[in-house]
């Protein structure tokens, strides 16, 4: 249920596991949310490899290889590389994402119902039927609430557990005629006085920026009632006191400015209800600060994949994919929220093992590469 990257993405691993699927989404097409720009973290970037999809993606947008950071009077404390030769980071709009995801689906045969917005779940001792807002219905053996923030399927399976502020709003827009400059290939984070900043250059010059702003949570009213140029009067006095490119950035923004509220879901939030399973933001989604979102919700599809593929039954392999995932994105949750509310982040890359253990990054590329059982994890 749900066609944007975490449902695609589950569709085309799914399907790369020889799972008969079909995706349910309820925008009428896939072009839902195209302002926004998101970057794919090298851990994403294997994931589509992990289901045969770098090709779809990787013509999209431009690759980060390198991040530098300015603190408010411009100074520059920290230029580091991004990724490796592999996996490239790559910072793309996030409609294209879903376009080229879904776009692969249909490709690979795979049905998707635009239109179809889930209401309604009822499980029979057969199979769990989906009972969608025209009346129609479809049944299968597992139903994948891959449905987002808002997500009807988290309502149905853990109700009573809404998303939660994570203290930040989040503005991000795109500005084409920017005079402001930066290594090709970089991304320049700013430690602005009064906000968090970022910016890249496309190849053809056009700034795709963020600004996360500490502060109360905007209403409905603002989220949907307020316009470009009342975000960039809000923003510009935030900014313009540093000497930062940053208020000049956004001084250059017309109307592709958006803004929302960094929101998250409490950890410990069940996952599984029967036949249903929530993945991607409906599970875990955390506020944007560690630019993550994405990349879990691609990892998600591959361990989720794998687990069907490799465990005995359907239960086992929920069981193994809630083991390797819950404390990974969960750990993301915690960082990503402390991070957007300046409190204390906890050290580490996540849970560690014994002494002589792989590292965390080289468990995951093992649990992302296809060929590798995650039932058997040495082998
Ligand atoms: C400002 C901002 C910046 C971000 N920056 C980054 C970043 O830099 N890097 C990164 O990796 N991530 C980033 N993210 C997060 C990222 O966009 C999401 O985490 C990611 O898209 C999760 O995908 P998803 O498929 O789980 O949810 P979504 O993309 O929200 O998709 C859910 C889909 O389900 C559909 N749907 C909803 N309800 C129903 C229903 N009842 N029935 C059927 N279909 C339904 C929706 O129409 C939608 O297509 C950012 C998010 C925001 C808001």
């Amino acid at each position: 249920m749900g066609g944007g990257i975490a449902g695609a993405g589950a569709a085309l691993a799914l399907h790369r596991a020889g799972l008969d699927v079909a995706v349910f989404e309820a925008h009428p097409d896939s072009a839902e949310d195209a302002g926004a720009f998101l970057t794919l973290a090298s851990n994403g970037m294997r994931a589509l490899a992990g289901m045969d999809a770098s090709a779809a993606v990787g013509a999209l947008g431009f690759a980060l290889t390198s991040m530098r950071v300015l603190d408010d009077t411009g100074a520059e404390l920290a230029h580091t590389p991004l990724g490796g030769p592999e996996f490239a980071y790559r910072c793309l709009r996030r409609g294209d994402l879903n376009r080229a995801l879904q776009g692969e689906a249909a490709r690979r045969g795979i049905p998707i119902r635009h239109g179809a917005r889930l209401e309604g779940i009822e499980e029979g001792p057969r199979g769990v039927t989906a009972h969608f807002t025209d009346g129609t219905t479809a049944t299968g053996d597992l139903l994948v609430g891959a449905d987002g923030l808002n997500s009807t399927v988290r309502r149905l399976i853990s109700p009573g557990v809404p998303p939660r502020y994570a203290g930040q709003r989040v503005f991000y827009g795109y500005a084409r005629e920017v005079a402001v400059s930066a290594p090709p290939g970089t991304v320049t984070m700013v430690r602005g006085s009064a906000a968090a900043f970022g910016y890249a250059l496309s190849p053809e010059g056009e700034a795709y920026w963020f600004a996360r702003v500490a502060g109360p949570a905007l209403d409905a009213a603002d989220l949907a009632g307020g316009t470009p140029a009342g975000r960039r009067a809000s923003l510009l006095p935030l900014l313009s006191k540093d000497a930062t490119p940053a208020a000049e950035v956004v001084a250059a923004t017309g109307d592709d400015l958006l803004v929302t509220n960094a929101t998250e879901i409490p950890t410990a939030t069940p996952w599984r209800s029967g036949r249903g399973l929530l993945v991607g933001d409906a599970a875990h989604a955390a506020s944007p600060a560690t630019g993550q979102g994405a990349s879990m919700a691609l990892e998600d599809a591959v361990v989720l994949a794998k687990s069907l593929r490799d465990a005995p039954d359907t239960a086992t392999a929920l069981d193994l994919y809630e083991a390797l995932r819950r404390p990974r994105v969960e750990h993301n949750i915690t960082v990503s929220g402390a991070l957007s509310r300046g409190t204390r982040t906890p050290s580490g890359p996540g849970p560690r093992g014994a002494a002589g253990a792989p590292s965390p990054e080289d468990v995951l590329a093992r649990q992302l590469r296809w060929d590798t059982d995650l039932l058997r994890p040495e082998a």
